[in-house]
């Protein structure tokens, strides 16, 4: 039992579904994070979402932070996206077969986005990555793919690994399930490190097929790259003749309308995007040249297919959503808030003297319990700096604010956070922190 500032919400029915849950699901839940492992009690069951509020089945009602994980960019329940899927599921909730809707998604993306000249649309940001590592070794005709230490890209077998000890090394699988010679294929590097890749690229010369890399890695922690080592990635991975991967599932359509490629003005060879696309409905994506994309199956030879992919509901989700966000002005009123609403809490920190970094780009933010100046690598983070955030968690729970249950996840700010939204979240984090800090 960790102390408390104030008395906890209620978790009755939330506590109920849960041990019902635990019968159905292996943990309870269907995606491992949601099962609050790393913090204080147990899930939170969502009933309901609004603009940029959430009401579990306590009734207790929170301001969120996590928005679905990235994607609800326009709030919960944002009534253009509402009426645009209720619209369309009029006429029928899927056909295995083209719609116009397709090409209205596409044509939205492709017209505001000068990085890719093509796309096909799947059904989660898994199988973006999966199908893009396949014509990458397809397009290439080579095996091995380049990740790097910290950065996720989905639960795609040949990335779940972790570095080796060395500099270089041999991916070792994170789960059980993964054949060893599937990780064999994987080479893993630390982020930030021109050294490493420089490696890399001598050790396994003319067999690199592509480099995966989040280009704002923000799965763990959020570790802000300098724009030279991107730089630098990209020259490598020409002069190496391997295709650079962006995994924009987290930063595409976040930092703005380009993702990070047209935030750090790169382009990659193919790039990923996901959940953010559908709007709360399962999309995800991946795109490239025509020319590359022309290598996937029925006009080239990598195969790759989806019974439910471009589903007309969720592209009519996705349509709704980029609509507004391809609108003038839209990234720049919000990621102005956004800055302005991390920078207020570093400052208030900073002027109690905490130990907390608030590190953000765009609208995603990262509460990291550390007085160092920039975190780049994932081994750079301090894992017992963790204990902190599990106090912090719990305290803003109590206070109606709903972040990730992990200090290792960012959050988001959406475009319906209001100014009192964020004047309301403010307090509630100031005083969340000032308990963290006497404990
Ligand atoms: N890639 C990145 C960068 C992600 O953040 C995620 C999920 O959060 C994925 C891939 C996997 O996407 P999904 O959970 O939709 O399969």
């Amino acid at each position: 039992a960790h102390p408390t500032s104030k008395p906890d919400i209620s978790r009755e029915k939330s506590a109920e579904l849960y041990e019902k849950a635990k019968a159905y699901f292996p943990g309870g839940v269907n995606s491992p994070v949601r099962a609050f492992k790393s913090v204080y009690g147990t899930p939170l069951f969502i009933q309901k979402g609004d603009g940029c509020r959430i009401w579990d089945a306590d009734g207790n009602g929170f301001i969120d932070f996590c928005c679905s994980w990235g994607p609800l960019i326009l709030g919960h329940n944002h009534p253009h996206v509402r009426e645009k899927v209720t619209e369309t599921m009029q006429n029928g909730m899927s056909f295995g077969a083209p719609t116009a809707l397709e090409n209205e998604l596409a044509e939205l993306i492709l017209k505001h986005n000068k990085y890719i000249q093509k796309l096909r649309f799947v059904s989660s940001g898994t199988e973006a990555v999966m199908s893009a590592i396949r014509l990458a070794r397809g397009y290439t005709k080579r095996d091995k793919i380049l990740k790097f230490e910290g950065c996720y890209h989905g639960h795609v077998d040949s990335l779940l690994v972790k570095a080796g000890s060395g500099l270089v090394t041999f991916g070792e699988t994170s789960s059980a399930g993964v054949p060893k010679s599937f990780a064999d294929e994987t080479i893993v590097v630390p982020l930030n490190d021109r050294e490493a890749l420089k490696l890399a690229f001598e050790e396994f010369k003319d067999q690199i097929a592509a480099v995966i890399i989040e280009p704002v890695p923000a799965n763990n922690g959020l570790l802000l790259q300098e724009k030279e080592f991107l730089k630098y990635l990209r020259e490598i991975c020409t002069v190496n003749k391997a295709l650079l991967i962006f995994d924009e599932v987290i930063s595409g359509f976040r930092l703005g309308f380009e993702g990070a490629s047209g935030f750090y003005q790169i382009k990659p060879d193919i790039i990923t995007y996901g959940k953010i696309i559908g709007g709360g409905l399962p999309v995800g994506a991946y795109g490239s040249s025509a020319e590359i994309m022309s290598n996937i199956s029925p006009e080239g030879s990598v195969y790759q297919a989806g019974t439910l992919s471009g589903n007309p509901v969720a592209m009519s989700a996705g349509i709704a959503q980029l609509s507004e966000l391809a609108k003038p002005g839209f990234y720049e009123e919000l990621n102005a808030k956004a800055a302005a609403f991390a920078n207020a809490i570093q400052q208030y920190a900073t002027e109690k003297g905490f130990k907390l970094k608030v590190f953000h780009v765009g609208s995603i933010f990262w509460f990291a319990f550390t007085d160092q100046e920039s975190i780049r690598r994932a081994d750079e983070i301090d894992a017992s700096s963790m204990e902190k955030f599990k106090l912090f968690h719990r305290e803003l729970l109590n206070r109606g604010i709903y972040i990730g249950p992990s200090g290792y996840e960012v959050g988001f700010v959406s475009s319906v956070h209001t100014k009192d939204d964020l004047e309301k979240a403010k307090l509630a984090i100031f005083e969340s922190l000032d308990f963290v800090f006497k404990n």
